[in-house]
């Protein structure tokens, strides 16, 4: 469903531009925003999922290794979807090729999907994880902005995109231990706002992958007095320690 528009408008958006499907990139079917047969597809996770961090773990366990390891700041969190190919490449077009559309769309699936246990977090603000304004200003949208929108929306609670500021530029992480992201991370965030007059927020963000984000992030709110702080992502990244 298309949201924002609606009636007459929303008819004649469809016809002009048709929106195109996060799966398969073409234009989904009339009125619908991803086809019926590329939404059966999209990589769900349903087996038994770390008790912190959402991670897949084995069935005798309850936390994954890096759970075990590292304290978070965070309380509790979900990645809904695994990382396969096909999320990497749907992620890449909203970010690179600007098909921020997709993140909408991302945005309701996974909490759809994930819609009982996010609601059991109770949270009474969503916050979106800041980019910084040099890389805002480059891709014109934050994506976790836009995958937060429908989850404060079904929520019925506020969407905090000023609750916090990226301070600083972080490089990419993609080659760093987790270790050397949490340093790199390390004054990243900062609080948007004096105070915060909620004690649980949902941060959300596209990708977990170690955490430190989010961790970093959780920290920053804690500080500022969140007793809280839970997640949600659109994927669990690589590294977790089942094979799939
Ligand atoms: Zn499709
Ligand atoms: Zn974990």
């Amino acid at each position: 469903m298309r949201s924002g528009a609606a009636g007459a408008g929303s008819f004649l958006l469809d016809l002009l531009y048709p929106r195109r499907c996060p799966v398969c990139h073409e234009a989904a079917p009339f009125g619908k925003d991803i086809c019926p047969e590329c939404r059966k597809k999209l990589p769900l996770y349903t087996g038994k999922r770390c008790v912190k961090c959402g991670k897949p773990v084995r069935p005798y366990e309850s936390r994954c290794e890096d759970c075990k390891k590292n304290p978070h700041f965070y309380t509790r969190g979900v990645g809904v979807y695994i990382y396969n190919e096909l999320m990497r490449e749907s992620i890449a077009y909203m970010k690179y090729k600007g098909r921020k559309e997709y993140g909408e769309v991302l945005g309701r699936l996974a909490f759809e999907d994930a819609e009982a246990c996010l609601r059991s977090f109770r949270p009474q603000a969503v916050i979106p994880i800041p980019l910084h304004k040099d890389k805002l200003r480059q891709r014109h949208f934050n994506q976790a902005e836009e995958i937060a929108r429908p989850a404060a929306a079904l929520l019925g609670v506020p969407l905090l995109s000023d609750a916090l500021i990226r301070a600083e530029r972080t490089g990419a992480m993609k080659e760093l231990s987790a270790a050397q992201r949490a340093e790199n991370l390390r004054g990243a965030f900062k609080a948007g706002r004096r105070s915060f007059s909620f004690s649980r927020a949902l941060l959300v963000d596209d990708i977990y992958t170690t955490g430190a984000t989010v961790d970093a992030a959780a920290r920053v709110l804690r500080e500022a007095g969140v007793r809280e702080i839970y997640f949600m992502s659109v994927c669990i990244g690589a590294g977790f320690m089942v094979d799939y």
